[in-house]
């Protein structure tokens, strides 16, 4: 495909590429995204952080949806899409990776630099100290005991270590973000339906600025109209399509 073949032609000659990923990049490492038909949202109601903080059902409620989705985690791996945007990093085309996901696979395929806007699910956070614990053992608690855990150094409230609807998104990581897609020559949406802020945003700054915009996504987006190019194809054999024409 000609697209692939330009993408590629400009992230080779790139100095501060971005790639800026959502949930549709983990769906084919068997992780469902939010937004599509079978998506997370269509089967359960987000708990609200103020219901969090207030409430011990919601707190139960919480857990209890974190489980569910903590299995789906806990098997997963990276897939070719993950592992090509390593790749890329490690070469020397691709500056960063901005992500909305919580799931770490961007990590565990071997990227470094990598912007959590929406936190980790790999960690529990105590809401009353700040003390962080590996989330495994905590949700095996949960799922024995059929009780949310208290915090095991000051009995303060855990939470998972991602931003809740009602939160406010860590504003350092944020302005990195910002600063990132200010700075970008090429800015590559992946795997977002860019409905969300500050996923709308990202795109429209780094264009705005200087970048040559890319949007990788099997649905269309608000933002595909502004765009230099659009795929709508399946992520993994896209990124990997890319990765073999840039080595080459
Ligand atoms: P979204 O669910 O709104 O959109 C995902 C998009 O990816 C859809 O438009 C869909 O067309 C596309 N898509 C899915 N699989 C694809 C594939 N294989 N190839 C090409 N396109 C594909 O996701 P979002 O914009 O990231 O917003 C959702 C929110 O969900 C974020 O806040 C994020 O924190 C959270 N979330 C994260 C995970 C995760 O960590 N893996 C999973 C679900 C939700
Ligand atoms: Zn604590």
């Amino acid at each position: 495909m000609k697209q692939i073949q330009t993408v590629a032609e400009w992230l080779s000659g790139a100095d501060t590429a971005v790639a800026f990923t959502g949930a549709g990049i983990s769906t084919e490492s068997g992780i469902p995204d939010f937004r599509s038909p079978g998506g997370i949202w269509s089967k359960v109601q987000p708990v609200l952080f103020q219901d969090f903080m207030r409430f011990p059902e919601a707190r139960y409620e919480y857990w209890r949806q974190k489980s569910v989705a903590h299995a789906d985690f806990a098997d997963a791996g990276p897939n070719i899409g993950h592992t090509s945007l390593a790749e890329w990093e490690r070469q020397g085309q691709l500056r960063a990776v901005i992500t909305q996901n919580i799931d770490g696979l961007h990590q565990e395929a071997g990227s470094r630099r990598v912007l959590e806007l929406h936190g980790t699910a790999r960690s529990i956070l105590c809401l009353d100290c700040g003390r962080t614990f590996p989330v495994d053992a905590l949700v095996a608690q949960f799922l024995e005991t059929d009780t949310v855990p208290d915090c095991p150094e000051c009995g303060g409230r855990l939470k998972h270590a991602t931003i809740s609807f009602g939160q406010a998104l860590p504003g350092d990581v944020v302005e990195e973000a910002l600063e990132l897609a200010q700075d970008a020559d090429l800015f590559l949406a992946i795997g977002s339906s860019l409905v969300v802020e500050p996923a709308a945003s990202l795109p429209l700054i780094a264009k705005q600025s200087r970048a040559k915009l890319v949007i990788i996504n099997r649905d269309p987006t608000p933002l595909d109209g502004i765009a230099e190019i659009v795929i709508r194809a399946p992520i993994g054999k896209t990124l990997e399509a890319m990765s073999a024409l840039i080595r080459h």
